[in-house]
């Protein structure tokens, strides 16, 4: 990936690529920047925008093909290899994770579980095998590790990923709502369920644009 591409971007090539995989399913062989930024929600403009930092891709008047465009996402998101995933916290959210079915589809593999809990460490869970986080060099000696899914209580988040990063885990899915750091070889994605919830509540509590506020 380039320096320099704005993170909104990727999230956008991360939708572009589901609509493309949807229109595929779908028989369609042909788009355009206009249906895409239909299907996206966003403008033509900004799908052309996103796409010119990669280089030129379809032809113009004539759009894209789905299969070439979706191809040329794939690489650029670097899903096209696989990619070795751990989950650390075997909780509820680490189990339901692990139950996640559509994970392989993108090319991510669950290969361990990893826990502190006694009774869950050398146990297996939605088919992983549950590890000790001290045993993190171990499992990492075994087989490459990429991404962590970090399922743990807040007050762990950050010793957890302590851990991971010292055991060399290079990209963490952060689903506990803290800030955790890392150095800067080290990515950090956060998912914060709580925060979208409290987002939604400021919205839903607004009045709508259309009628006026009461004044008193
Ligand atoms: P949980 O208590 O069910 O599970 C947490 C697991 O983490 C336990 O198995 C515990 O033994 C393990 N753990 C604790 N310290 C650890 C460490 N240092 N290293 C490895 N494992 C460790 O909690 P949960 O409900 O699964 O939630 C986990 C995290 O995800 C929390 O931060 C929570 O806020 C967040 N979250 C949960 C949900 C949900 O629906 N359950 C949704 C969004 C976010």
């Amino acid at each position: 990936m380039p320096k320099g591409i704005p993170s909104a971007t990727v999230s956008r090539l991360v939708i572009y690529l589901r609509v493309l995989t949807d229109l595929e399913a779908a028989g369609v062989a042909r788009t355009s920047s206009d249906h895409l930024a239909a299907e996206a929600n966003v403008s033509a403009f900004q799908v052309r925008k996103d796409l010119a930092y990669f280089g030129s891709f379809g032809t113009r008047g004539s759009g894209y093909t789905v299969a070439g465009l979706k191809r040329e996402l794939r690489r650029i998101l670097g899903l096209t290899r696989r990619w070795n995933v751990i989950i650390v916290g075997m909780g509820r959210l680490g189990q339901a994770l692990a139950a996640y079915p559509q994970l392989d589809q993108y090319d991510f593999t669950l290969v361990a579980g990893v826990d502190v809990d006694s009774s869950k460490v050398g146990t297996r869970i939605g088919g992983l095998n549950v590890h000790h986080l001290d045993d993190l060099p171990a499992l990492l000696a075994d087989q490459p590790v990429d991404i962590a899914f970090l399922a743990v209580p807040v007050e762990a988040a950050q010793a957890a990923t302590d851990a991971l990063v010292e055991a060399g885990v290079p990209g963490i899915l952060n689903f506990a709502p803290t800030v955790v750091s890392a150095p800067p070889n080290v990515t950090v994605e956060s998912v914060d369920f709580l925060a979208g919830l409290k987002r939604l509540a400021y919205f839903l509590s607004k009045p709508p644009v259309d009628e006026p506020a009461l004044t008193s």
